[in-house]
């Protein structure tokens, strides 16, 4: 242990035993898992959290990202995210954005004199390729897609064009995840996975791709592989391990329920989208070859282009933060203070503007599952216990706060709202037998929680 560190971590465990009551009030902006169990952190040491979230809902990614299906998961997961938000001295304020274009800027809410504020928002922004035609119908990008199956307004109330050929660029578990719902639900007949690298690098895990390896299509996924032998061999890459890596999937294999099938083409970069009256009807892809350096792979277009007859391309390449909230960025991510004052397991949480730290995704965008955001929130917290200490409490309290969300133009949500409207989806989805019901819609969720008259 560095000498910083080791002193950082004897100050953290001072903290924790003096637990200084509500001497101290932290702002966490955005209610996902980091910005959640960071909040429970922060409380669990005395601190009072006012809790912003862009999303009436609290869960983030974990409410309207993990896959439609898998309700225990999701449930189990609302359970712990209802102990954080229960707790005395955590105030929630939903349907609040927080940013440029929000309805708060950052500096308002800085100007509330929190001792200090975590940025827990996630990675809101959109990665773009900067392709030709991006903008046709029928090419979207995974977050919305995601956002819409799992019903969070507005991309719930979005039209999306999803026709019967598929192409998703990516390699990883929300490219399954996308695969299996086009498929599942959309009626989609083909799905091509466009991957830049070979199949021994592909980033999904066994777990998700049981679900969609039934569709596979064997003979292609041959053919593919001999295609692509070549160019991994030159690197010294087996194809055998990859195919091994990909059909370890099978089994488990969920059974096959539809008349679909799924695809690989590897070794490819999409270069551009062709469309007819506004509609994608082509994918462009350059084939790649890979080259090796100091044990790195990397792809590299050869030049040769070719397309694919498709009429929805999605993009799941992974998300960045939004330029627009009010810190630096950096490659896409909040610029980090690369010599932290306040380091918790080497990382360092700070943003590069004093007093304002970076947790879960908003700190490193699009890694991980939800037990990697929890800790990394938690971590984040205690670079902010750790701060804390280090300075006096400032002046503010929850009643200005409170005050200061009076003053919006449009209802804000508090924990006994949430609570109303988590009864009133429990009602209806008794009511229709299923199990998990969500209003699909801000209006239809204000209104059960009553703000508004129902129609
Ligand atoms: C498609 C998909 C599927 C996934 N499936 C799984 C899975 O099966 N299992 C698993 O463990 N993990 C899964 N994950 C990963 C998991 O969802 C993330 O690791 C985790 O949600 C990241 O947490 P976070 O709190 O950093 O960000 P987020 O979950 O994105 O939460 C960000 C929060 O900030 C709020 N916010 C955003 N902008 C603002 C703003 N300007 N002002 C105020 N509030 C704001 C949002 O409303 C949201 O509540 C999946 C992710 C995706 C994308």
């Amino acid at each position: 242990m560095t000498g910083v560190l080791k002193y950082n971590a004897i100050v953290y465990v001072q903290f924790r035993r003096e637990k200084v009551e509500n001497q101290y009030f932290v702002a966490v902006i955005g209610a996902g898992p980091a910005g959640l169990f960071g909040a429970r952190e922060l409380a669990n040491n005395g601190v009072r959290v006012a809790l912003f979230n862009r999303d009436i809902k609290a869960g983030g990614l974990a409410e309207y990202g993990i896959y439609l299906e898998k309700h225990t998961m999701k449930e189990g997961l609302r359970k712990q995210f209802r102990q954080a938000l229960d707790m005395a001295n955590v105030d929630y304020y939903g349907n609040v954005s927080i940013g440029a274009g929000g309805d708060f800027s950052l500096d308002e809410i800085r100007a509330l004199g929190f001792d200090a504020v975590l940025v827990s928002a996630g990675a809101q922004g959109t990665k773009s390729l900067g392709l030709p035609g991006e903008t046709l119908e029928g090419v979207y990008h995974a977050k919305d897609v995601v956002y819409h199956y799992n019903k969070l307004p507005p991309f719930s109330q979005r039209k999306f064009h999803f026709g019967k050929r598929a192409a998703i660029i990516g390699a990883g578990n929300v490219m399954v995840d996308i695969a299996r719902y086009l498929i599942h639900y959309q009626g989609v007949e083909e799905v091509t996975a466009v991957v830049r690298r070979g199949p021994a690098e592909v980033n999904f895990t066994k777990e998700e791709m049981k679900h969609l390896i039934s569709y596979l299509d064997m003979a292609e996924f041959e053919k593919e592989l001999a295609r692509v032998r070549p160019a991994l061999d030159a690197v010294g890459q087996s194809p055998e391990l990859g195919r091994q890596k990909i059909l370890e999937a099978q089994a488990k294999a969920d059974p096959k329920t539809q008349n679909a099938k799924f695809q690989f083409a590897f070794l490819a970069s999409p270069t551009g989208m062709m469309g007819e009256n506004g509609q994608v009807t082509q994918l462009e892809v350059e084939d790649n070859i890979l080259t090796e350096r100091d044990g790195k792979t990397s792809a590299k277009g050869t030049g040769a282009k070719r397309t694919l007859a498709v009429d929805t391309v999605i993009f799941a390449i992974g998300d960045q933060v939004d330029a627009n909230f009010g810190l630096a960025t950096e490659w896409g991510e909040f610029a980090k203070d690369k010599e932290p004052k306040f380091p918790v397991e080497n990382t360092s949480y700070e943003s590069t503007t004093e007093g304002i730290f970076v947790g879960g995704w908003s700190r490193k965008a699009s890694e991980g599952l939800v037990g990697y955001a929890r800790r990394d929130g938690t971590n984040a917290a205690k670079a902010v216990l750790q701060y804390l200490q280090a300075n006096p409490p400032a002046n503010t309290n929850a009643d200005t706060v409170a005050a200061k969300m009076k003053t919006l133009q449009k209802p804000v949500v508090h924990k006994d709202d949430i609570k109303r409207l988590e009864a009133a989806e429990a009602e209806e989805a008794k009511k229709h037998s299923i199990e998990g019901f969500k209003f699909a819609s801000n209006e239809e969720m204000l209104q059960a929680m009553g703000f508004l008259e129902t129609a």
